[in-house]
């Protein structure tokens, strides 16, 4: 059963792994150039958590890429958090309850609850059922243009 106390709500390291696991599962793909051969993971104190090279293109890379944790400065443990809280309220969650519970900004509360959901429409299923490629929201869904109704 998942809850709260799962590793990757808490370790960053972990939560990288978590979400890599889930959009790589056949390893990691460069989203510059498409590599998945020559690419690596670069580790050291300094390295920032989750980063990836790409020795194809030589451009660094992060699972975020191409997401709804694209841009974000906000620690993916937090979004996983997010994400696990918003998926499990039947009611809704709103932005004001999540800056609450998670302790950031209610502007961070807002722009994660806002990327949260419109992935999850377009997704149209629960994040940690089948967490997929499907989560992958381009500009088109996380941008303000409307999108059709169902
Ligand atoms: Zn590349």
């Amino acid at each position: 059963m998942l809850n709260l106390s799962a590793p990757h709500f808490h370790d960053e390291e972990a939560a990288y792994a978590y979400v890599e696991k889930r959009l790589w599962p056949n390893g990691a793909a460069c989203p510059h150039c498409g590599g998945v051969d020559r690419v690596g993971k670069l580790k050291g104190k300094t390295t920032r958590t989750g980063l990836w090279k790409c020795y194809q293109c030589r451009k660094p890379f992060t699972v975020k890429i191409g997401t709804i944790f694209e841009d974000s400065k906000v620690p993916m443990r937090i979004w996983l958090q997010a994400m696990f809280l918003i998926a499990g309220s039947k009611k809704g969650l709103s932005s004001n309850q999540l800056h609450r519970i998670l302790g950031v900004t209610l502007k961070t509360a807002w722009f994660m609850s806002h990327r949260i959901r419109e992935a999850m429409r377009d997704a149209e299923m629960d994040m940690f059922g089948g967490f997929g490629s499907e989560v992958q929201a381009d500009e088109t869904y996380i941008g303000p243009k409307k999108r059709s109704e169902r």
